[in-house]
């Protein structure tokens, strides 16, 4: 945070700094830019072919083939989702939140895509439908959908409680993982990364910068839904916070579960989908 008195005097030209107009970093257009038109024409055709319902301070995995679409689904009640992906043949190729907040912004919708980690960074997944994209930014500032948080933990949680709490969502997501792949609870740790926090509604305060979360407007209906451009295994967690209006890393908030459903659009389809081809640079970094 910044200081009320800071230490150092402004220079002469400080007003003069804080007036020159920002630039944004990564301008949409100069993006691939997905036809959600012609994705959401395959929609029509898919089946629901497989589903999992996730109970409450508990995570799952699903897998998701390539040119396949999967929804999360809110049921019962307001349930904020922490949302991991990984390539399903390679779990090293993992979903970048950073990066994918550089390049889309704070708060995802349709349209935007998720990006893999390093060195193979290309699109996971494209977003094709948000119930919730009626929201846009309320007052405050706050969105739905972030890639600003992390996930709740319980090593945060121990620093600022004492306590441990072993239901945070990168304990499920580990957990899932774990139990998924059959890895050791801390070889799948490893693979556990920043999330997309679906449904939950975040911001930053004007004044101070500081993170917030409010109470989540979704309602049990909305989904969120993706086209999986890799094969995809998709971890979510329904988080301890329930709809994040007031606390997590505790049993005290009110949780409901929530649903992946994948829906398939048939083998002629799926084969007709192009995957994006791995990161092209060179990996040289200026060595030799
Ligand atoms: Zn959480």
């Amino acid at each position: 945070m910044k200081l009320e008195q800071p230490n150092h005097r402004a220079p002469e030209t400080a007003e003069q700094m804080q007036r020159v107009r920002p630039v944004i970093c990564y301008p949409p257009e100069t993006l691939p830019q997905p036809d959600v038109g012609a994705l959401k024409h395959i929609r029509k055709g898919a089946k629901l072919s497989n589903q999992i319902k996730i109970a409450p301070r508990t995570a799952g995995c699903i897998e998701v083939p390539a040119g396949a679409f999967f929804r999360i689904v809110s049921v019962d009640g307001p349930q904020v989702g922490d949302l991991n992906l990984w390539n399903a043949n390679d779990l090293s190729e993992k979903f970048y939140s950073g990066k994918t907040r550089a390049l889309h912004g704070t708060h995802l919708s349709t349209g935007d895509q998720m990006w893999s980690s390093f060195p193979h960074m290309r699109a996971m997944a494209t977003i094709v439908d948000d119930t919730l994209d009626w929201y846009g930014f309320d007052m405050y500032g706050g969105s739905v959908h972030d890639v600003i948080g992390t996930r709740c933990d319980p090593y945060t949680g121990r620093l600022l409680s004492g306590d441990d709490y072993h239901y945070c969502c990168h304990s499920n997501l580990t957990r899932a993982l774990a139990e998924h792949t059959k890895l050791s609870a801390s070889e799948a740790e490893a693979y556990v990364h920043d999330v997309l926090n679906v449904f939950m509604c975040t911001g930053f305060t004007r004044d101070t910068g500081q993170y917030f979360m409010k109470s989540s407007p979704v309602r049990p209906g909305d989904y969120l839904e993706f086209y999986a451009e890799i094969d995809l295994l998709v971890g979510l967690s329904a988080c301890p916070g329930g709809d994040c209006s007031s606390e997590h890393s505790s049993d005290t908030a009110k949780c409901h579960p929530l649903h992946i459903e994948v829906w398939d659009p048939g083998e002629k389809a799926r084969k007709k989908h192009q995957v994006p081809q791995l990161n092209p640079y060179s990996q040289n970094h200026g060595i030799g």
